[in-house]
């Protein structure tokens, strides 16, 4: 039997863009599997396939998340410490005071770590929502760290804000529009309590890419420029003119470019200087989200990109603003960002488990057309003999058009489907022998770059891309996709991945490259018996949160996982939901559920025994997995 070259995990690590993506935090090792380092390059690995293999074995059911709390701390300590090193390097007097902005991913252990992780460098959180804000004041965070509150306000949302105020909680209340001006001034009164004020900034910069909306002076948050003297007037009328202290602006999620950032750097830091020439004794300039993840490991300014590292964005915000403000002769501000993508996505590992391999045909090589066969099928049969590096492109042509008149004749009743089924089995068989020619060349004619995803396997992955990796979905987000094991070996086969909905969009057939969008995956050949796990990486920002229902598959289970010099550890699981569980979120209760099929066991022919075997099952149903089991 021949065996198939062994690969260099460096080989692997190229295909599949592990060092470019990774962050230091994943490689390929030297067994062929997908090694996580959560401490970093230097620190204790783990392979991936044996922390899937043990939650396996403790019985536990795929699709599920791993969740790397060390990746967390590591991604907390990074950012505040490439700010204290920007603003050493640049001999900036203020200091920076970070937030979480927990909409990214509000659960539980991403939410605990990052508080615990942040509490040295004084590292706060930031609620967009009234539940966000009641979430975050019980949090133990250090006395210093700053809360922050966007998002449109009810005299609750003020009221719960002003109350975390008094409790001596540094919570500033962002006005995101001129009404809610008059709205704080009422309560704060009413409260007895003085509020931390800031004012959001309409942007005229913008973002680039998904999401350029959130910036610009369209944008749906902040006050604009004539609102922002009013509103300084009314405080100042008020007598509140003191508690004015934080000029905000958020440009968007995902800047991929750094100049776009420079160039919001300096516009709010302009706006800060003239808010204290008017008066206002800010402290703080709050530049908002927007620091990028290189998700294709390209560090351009694609989409799916960021053309800047960490440590060049605390650079520019730090140097860009000291520029403008000592121009000025203003003081330097204390900086603020509310970094979320940035913080979370790295940390977490989607498993998915292939349970099938749907392989277009054509695979091997067609037997010669039976006498009675459609003169239109012996002329595909005519092609293939004629196939050559010289004339491919030519016979592709011709097979196209025969099969495409087949099937317009097959509508019309006058070709069988036996017919069809030689003819496709042949039109496939050139399309791959063609395709094969065509890889050779140095150049691949355009109308050929099809042919790579019609010929490509579609792996059936358990699981539903809605519930886990919605972003993929809505905005065509593209996240790195690697089998966890086998990696010494070459990938033979291309493929894209489906998933188990109903709807033909839970698919991917989108995936990382240095220079282009890939149409498809390379991956091995399955083996009979032996499972192929996939991880697809940095899903930890907004992947969990935005997920939905679709179908009633629900949220899947996740293990915490820690590693050390001695082997890693499954600190905790966490089961995923039970088809009652999503079944309940529609309405319906299981006990209902169970007393309406119990009536259609009454009334059924079936013998006792059966009627008992088959609401027992019924009732294990309900609790199970949503997912495919076997
Ligand atoms: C969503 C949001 C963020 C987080 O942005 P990232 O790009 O994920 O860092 C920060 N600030 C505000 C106001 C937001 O709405």
């Amino acid at each position: 039997m021949k065996t198939a070259r062994r690969f260099s995990p460096k080989e692997a690590e190229e295909i599949y863009l592990v060092p470019h993506w990774g962050a230091g935090f994943f490689r390929v090792g030297r067994d062929g599997e997908l090694e996580v380092t959560p401490q970093g390059p230097q620190g204790p690995a783990a392979s991936l396939q044996e922390i899937v293999e043990a939650l396996r074995d403790e019985g536990r059911p795929l699709p599920l998340v791993l969740r790397f709390p060390q990746i967390l701390e590591a991604r907390v300590r990074d950012l505040n410490e490439a700010f204290l090193k920007a603003m050493a390097k640049y001999e900036y007097r203020g200091t920076y005071r970070g937030v979480y902005p927990v909409k990214v991913n509000q659960r539980r252990l991403v939410l605990e770590t990052v508080a615990r992780a942040g509490r040295p460098y004084h590292f706060g959180l930031e609620a967009g929502s009234k539940p966000e804000l009641a979430l975050i004041l019980a949090q133990d965070l250090s006395p210093e760290a700053l809360i922050t509150t966007n998002g449109f306000k009810d005299d609750d949302f003020v009221r719960l804000a002003l109350m975390g105020r008094k409790l001596g909680r540094n919570v500033v209340i962002t006005l995101e529009k001129f009404a809610e001006l008059a709205r704080v001034v009422r309560l704060s009164k009413e409260l007895g309590v003085k509020p931390l004020l800031g004012i959001r900034y309409k942007l005229k910069a913008k973002g680039a890419g998904q999401w350029e909306a959130s910036g610009g002076e369209n944008a749906k948050f902040g006050l604009t420029t004539p609102e922002i003297v009013r509103a300084v007037e009314i405080l100042r009328e008020e007598g509140l003119l003191d508690t004015l202290v934080m000029l905000h602006a958020h440009i968007g999620s995902q800047v991929t470019d750094i100049r776009k950032v420079k160039q919001a750097v300096r516009e709010a830091a302009q706006t800060y200087v003239q808010l204290r020439k008017l008066g206002a004794p800010l402290q703080y300039l709050n530049l908002g989200g927007g620091l990028a993840v290189d998700y294709d490991g390209s560090k351009t300014n694609f989409y799916a990109s960021a053309n800047y590292t960490l440590s060049e964005y605390a650079e520019n915000l730090v140097y860009v603003t000291k520029e403008v403000v000592e121009a000025q002769g203003e003081p330097h501000p204390i900086l603020v960002t509310e970094s979320g993508r940035a913080i979370t996505a790295y940390h977490q590992v989607l498993v998915l488990e292939v349970i099938d391999v749907i392989t277009p045909p054509g695979e091997k090589r067609p037997d010669p057309p039976p006498e009675e066969a459609h003169p239109l099928v012996k002329e595909l049969w005519e092609s293939l003999q004629s196939l050559s590096p010289k004339n491919f492109q030519e016979v592709y042509h011709d097979a196209f058009a025969d099969k495409e008149t087949l099937q317009t004749l097959y509508d019309l009743g006058l070709v069988s489907l036996r017919d069809r089924a030689l003819a496709e089995e042949l039109f496939y068989h050139i399309a791959r022998r063609v395709q094969a020619i065509a890889q050779n060349l140095p150049y691949v004619p355009d109308e050929l770059e099809d042919l790579e995803k019609l010929l490509a396997d579609k792996l059936v992955c358990n699981f539903s891309l809605f519930q886990s990796l919605p972003d993929a979905w809505a905005i065509h987000q593209l996240f790195p996709i690697v089998p966890l094991s086998r990696l010494h070996e070459p990938p033979t086969r291309r493929a894209t991945l489906v998933d188990i909905s109903c709807d033909s969009d839970g698919k991917i057939d989108r995936f990382i490259d240095l220079h282009d969008v890939r149409q498809t995956l390379p991956v091995h050949a399955l083996r009979p018996g032996e499972p192929y796990y996939l991880g697809v990486f940095l899903v930890g920002a907004y992947q969990d949160v935005l997920g939905s229902h679709h179908n009633l598959f629900g949220q899947v289970g996740e293990a915490h996982v820690v590693v050390s010099e001695e082997g890693f550890a499954i600190e905790r699981y966490v089961p995923g939901e039970s088809a009652e569980e999503t079944i309940a979120r529609m309405g319906f209760t299981s006990r209902e559920l169970f007393q309406g099929l119990e009536k259609l066991v009454r009334q059924s022919r079936l013998s006792p025994s059966e009627k008992g075997a088959f609401l027992e099952r019924y009732t294990r149903e309900l609790q199970g997995y949503t997912y495919l089991e076997d």
